[in-house]
């Protein structure tokens, strides 16, 4: 089971800085917003919710990769000879917290088909609630490249929190967030712990529950992404052999 949201009492923590810290870009373009309620619709299918989260993943990296610096290059049309933009620079970083973070890495590559992808594996230590790192995999030249983590909820932070930190610590030194939902608590956190990340999302929701999910949200992202939601446990009374 998730632990209570938030180690941290508010009062303990110095008041964010908004003005300073990066900018969190909302995307609140209808096709978004109709796409991501069709994934909070707890009647989705799995195999819908898939898809869903394949057709919002380009759109999310297309936002994030607005400011990607050009350089220019000498070519030629049938026509003319004429410098024309070309991205600068070494080739982007996806790097998906798993598991949710797999649901639209793969379709980002078909706006961003040159990318290198990063993996990076934390789970929740339940007495702590400290993220634990249990898979890193990264290309090459990190400090060269715009790294952009996928990870579907920011719910209390605490994993992209950390997943930034580790990335930073391995040299990455431009980065950005990319989130389907945010829980202003994880917004808060990023913003307080990576002011220099901007944070691009489809909706800011209302709160966390008192197990970290986001409310309204739209569940586990995990499960509803590779069906692995788990029986509500049942009394004796009620349940009903498995083979019926
Ligand atoms: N992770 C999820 O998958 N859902 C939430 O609501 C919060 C964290």
């Amino acid at each position: 089971m998730r632990g209570k949201a938030g180690s941290k009492k508010a009062a303990d923590k110095p008041p964010v800085d908004r003005g300073t810290a990066a900018a969190v870009t909302v995307i609140d373009h209808p096709m978004m917003q109709h796409k991501l309620t069709l994934l909070r619709e707890q009647s989705t299918s799995t195999n819908e919710f898939r898809q869903v989260m394949r057709e919002i993943g380009p759109i999310l990296l297309y936002e994030a990769t607005r400011d990607l610096p050009l350089t220019d290059r000498k070519i030629k049309t049938p026509l003319k000879s004429v410098r024309a933009p070309v991205l600068a620079g070494k080739k982007l970083c996806l790097v998906p917290v798993l598991r949710a973070g797999l649901g639209m890495v793969d379709a980002m590559l078909s706006f961003a088909p040159s990318a290198r992808v990063g993996h990076i594996g934390l789970y929740r230590d339940p007495e702590t609630l400290k993220a634990i790192e249990y898979y890193f995999n990264m290309p090459r030249s990190l400090s060269a490249r715009t790294v952009i983590v996928v990870d579907p909820m920011l719910a209390t932070g605490h994993s992209a929190v950390a997943a930034l930190g580790r990335l930073k610590q391995a040299g990455a030194r431009t980065l950005k967030l990319v989130c389907l939902l945010a829980a202003p608590a994880g917004i808060d956190l990023v913003q307080s712990e990576h002011p220099d990340v901007p944070i691009y999302t489809v909706s800011i929701d209302e709160r966390l529950d008192d197990h970290a999910y986001i409310v309204p949200g739209l569940g586990d992202a995990g499960d509803r992404l590779f069906g692995t939601k788990k029986a509500a446990k049942t009394s004796k009374a009620s349940r009903r052999p498995a083979h019926r």
